[in-house]
């Protein structure tokens, strides 16, 4: 039985890198080697190596202390050290001879029953292991992780003719549980399936925009969101991964695929990227920039024509907003301008070259489907893409065009890809029959899920469900998940009627972030209308939501991924426990809006740090300056400290689809035991604390730390998180801490500084200062 209870990653370059703090972040110490380097420091490589992974731009730890699980060396002093290793990954330069040789002196040191992977993007596992002994290539496969590896959900496991069927187990189920991947097994083929097709996508997105005279800022917002797809596009995506990367990347794809491969046909190099890459101009890790850049005029374009930069452009054609807000691509491909001809074009071809792969590269259309949603953070993969343009739909295009239909897109005629029978998802194979989509035990994609179940009552912004157990569940699924009257509407009726008629709630989704918060729009709507009573009966029905919910006679279990911030944060700190996926950002940040968090998230933060601190007072400044300068944490590990996460309560998995499974197996645990949270009222500070804490801010704005609003905002967190104008040891009741939250958020609302940062973040995205 083989079991990786110890790893060594071999290459300290941006893979190996990621991998080794992914194993770090998975709890399994780890040997990180890369090459011996000049000087005294004969581990500066890997050493230098370690400092980027605590980079705060993109950090690949769960938690800084994290790094100490790393232990460092080089491959000439360090191999011995190989040899009490469970798993050894290899993640050098991509060159067959230098692999080649770093296996034997790998077979020479390593213990038998140790596994040995590569992470090649190219070289067929046949040809890595050519000349090593059968002992070798039966503990031998290729483990494909996508960069950056904590992020990326993908890993794309390869099976040598020779290795082990309880080497791959080991592989998928350790990289599943304990790695967080979404695991693909793939054929030993070119690219395997995620570049295949992703890169395919990516070069026929390039070359129609050349084609279709489209400039970069135009493309860009065709291949992005509109289409279900990151919104780097194509030319921020060169820009991000490299000009000179993608290149290769490209060049190593035509010198792998057969001739007829219509890849070739979007591979040629374009004379302009050519003169880019020679010149150094190779995109955002570069001074001189890429497609787009930075100079002293400001944000800037490449001229695709001309092959000079100009001010950057941005457009946003009136059928992408659309298609993006609608969540609807398909409107896209029907515009009869060209940006319809740039999407159909791209897609048309994209999606048939995904349909030639089924059966010859991959038996499974749902392989490929999860390799581009999980490798290249595509919201639908190819067939369910089909299937929302319909299959028929999608036939007769092609045939109008003159195109060729591939074989199993026509197998799937008068049919979807994926269809429901009998409360069971199903997909179709190559022979025209169906089979139940199965996952590994205890992953389920409640997107998937949801196909087979009908909802107990649902609106535009969430559904309620009831699952096996009698366990009810609450999904929102407005754009970027936001909370309005409706979503709590919703989130009212599911806990009332959890309370009488179910043994446990789960608040969960499937979408990128579980919440963002409650909806500015819908705040700014009250604030234009000078609605403060409704804006007032808002937050009243959010905090009564909530407090109801948290006061339930069955346990409650939020389930949350991506982002829960503000609004979707309060919803989370409310329940009896949280089950966070790892990279989990939290925090309340309604500051930098200009406004308090008025749905009981201070309050409950309140609590939390005093408990946290064993001190009412010491709780108030933490919860004071925490919301006060809207901290955020990345990962449940960073959320302990700000009291947001309670080791022993609450959990993380490391794989998000294992969320779901988790949650309801926690309400299972709980509901033995259950008894509902009554908390006493709280002794405050009251007008001492709060006179320092106005003081606090005050210095702060003239050290030039704080902005005048940021005062303003500051000084309401003061009031409700000591009761502003009280005697220190007055209690207040959870009511009566969210009547101190709404007051402030009232009061806030009205002022015009925190109208314009509102408008602020709705256009921009980002904080004003003011
Ligand atoms: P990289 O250039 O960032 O890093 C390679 C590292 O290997 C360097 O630190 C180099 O010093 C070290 N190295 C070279 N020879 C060595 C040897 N003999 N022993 C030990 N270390 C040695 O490369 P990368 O992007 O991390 O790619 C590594 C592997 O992962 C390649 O096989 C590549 O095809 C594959 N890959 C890359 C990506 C990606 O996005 N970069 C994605 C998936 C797979």
């Amino acid at each position: 039985m083989y079991e990786i209870k110890t790893a060594a990653v071999i290459g300290a370059g941006t893979m190996g890198l990621g991998i080794a703090g992914q194993l770090a972040n998975a709890g399994v110490d780890v040997l990180l080697l890369d090459i011996p380097a000049d000087g005294d420091d004969r581990n500066a490589i890997a050493r230098r190596a370690l400092e980027r992974l605590l980079d705060d731009d993109q950090p690949g730890l769960l938690h800084r202390d994290l790094v100490e699980r790393i232990a460092i060396g080089n491959i000439e002093d360090d191999m011995e050290r190989l040899g009490d290793r469970d798993w050894i990954a290899e993640a050098v330069v991509e060159k067959l001879d230098v692999k080649r040789s770093l296996y034997r002196q790998i077979d020479a040191l390593r213990r038998p029953g140790s596994i040995v992977s590569s992470n090649t993007s190219t070289i067929p596992i046949s040809l890595l292991v050519e000349e090593m002994p059968a002992s070798f290539r039966a503990e031998f496969a290729i483990t494909h992780f996508f960069n950056p590896v904590r992020y990326m959900r993908l890993l794309e496991l390869v099976r040598g003719t020779d290795t082990r069927t309880d080497v791959m187990d080991c592989l998928e189920r350790f990289n599943d549980t304990r790695m967080g991947k979404g695991i693909v097994v793939c054929n030993d083929t070119p690219g395997f399936l995620g570049n295949r097709v992703g890169v395919f996508a990516i070069q026929t997105a390039l070359h129609e925009a050349f084609r279709l005279d489209l400039s970069i800022e135009e493309a860009d917002a065709i291949f992005g969101r509109p289409l279900g797809i990151p919104k780097t596009g194509v030319f921020g995506l060169y820009d991000l991964i490299g000009i000179d990367l993608m290149s290769d990347v490209a060049k190593s794809l035509v010198s792998i695929l057969p001739a007829e491969d219509e890849f070739h046909a979007v591979a040629a190099e374009m004379p302009l990227m050519v003169r880019m890459i020679e010149e150094g101009q190779i995109g955002n890790k570069s001074d001189s920039g890429g497609f787009y850049r930075r100079s002293e005029q400001g944000r800037e374009s490449l001229d695709l024509l001309t092959g000079e930069y100009r001010a950057f452009a941005p457009v946003k054609p009136a059928v992408a907003i659309e298609a993006e807000a609608s969540g609807d691509f398909t409107r896209l491909i029907e515009a009869q301008d060209k940006y319809g001809r740039y999407a159909w074009e791209i897609l048309a071809r994209t999606l048939c070259y995904a349909a030639k792969l089924v059966p010859d590269v991959s038996p499974s259309l749902v392989a490929i489907d999860d390799a581009m949603k999980l490798g290249f953070n595509w919201l639908k993969g190819p067939f369910e893409m089909i299937d929302a343009i319909g299959v028929d739909r999608f036939i007769a295009r092609l045939e109008q065009d003159g195109r060729s239909v591939p074989r199993f897109l026509r197998a799937a005629a008068g049919e979807t890809f994926y269809s429901v029978k009998g409360h069971r998802l199903r997909y179709l194979l190559a022979d025209g029959s169906f089979t139940n989509l199965e996952r590994a035990p205890g992953v389920i994609r409640f997107s998937e899920k949801r196909r087979t179940l009908s909802p107990l009552e649902e609106n535009a912004r969430a559904s309620f469900f009831k699952l096996e157990d009698g366990i009810g569940l609450v999904e929102f699924h407005s754009k970027a998940n936001t909370l309005d009257g409706e979503s709590m509407q919703l989130l009212a009726a599911a806990v009332k009627h959890a309370g009488k008629h179910l043994s446990g709630l789960i608040i969960h989704n499937d979408a990128q972030h579980f919440s963002c918060g409650v909806n500015l729009e819908s705040v700014l709507g009250f604030i234009a209308r000078a609605d403060w009573s409704g804006l007032d009966a808002f937050l009243e029905h959010f905090q009564q939501t909530v407090i109801a919910m948290k006061h339930l006679p069955v346990p409650v279990v939020a389930a949350p991924s991506g982002l829960s911030l503000g609004g979707g944060f309060e919803v989370v700190l409310h329940a009896d426990k949280a089950v966070f996926h790892a990279n989990s950002v939290t925090g309340l940040v309604e500051s930098l809006v200009g406004v308090v968090p008025g749905g009981g998230g201070v309050k409950e933060m309140l609590h939390r740090l005093s408990d946290f601190h064993g001190d009412v007072v010491k709780g108030a400044w933490s919860a004071f300056k925490n919301i006060g300068y809207g901290k955020t944490a990345r990962s449940p590990l960073e959320a302990e400290a700000l009291a947001m996460y309670r080791p022993g309560i609450d959990e993380y998995v490391m794989n998000r689809d294992r969320l779901l499974s988790a949650a309801v197996q926690a309400i299972g645990e709980l509901r033995s035991v259950y008894a509902p949270v009554q908390r006493p009222p709280l002794p405050m500070p009251g007008r001492s604390v709060y006179a320092e804490m106005c003081a606090w801010l005050e210095e702060a704005r003239e050290r030039g730390q704080l902005m005048p609003h940021d005062v303003t905002t500051g000084a309401q967190i003061a009031m409700i998180v000591t009761g502003g104008d009280i005697a220190a040891g007055e209690q207040l009741s959870e009511n009566e801490l969210c009547t101190l939250e709404r007051q402030a958020f009232l009061a806030l609302a009205q002022t015009e500084q925190t109208r314009a940062r509102i408008e602020h973040m709705l256009e921009h995205g980002k904080p004003l200062r003011n």
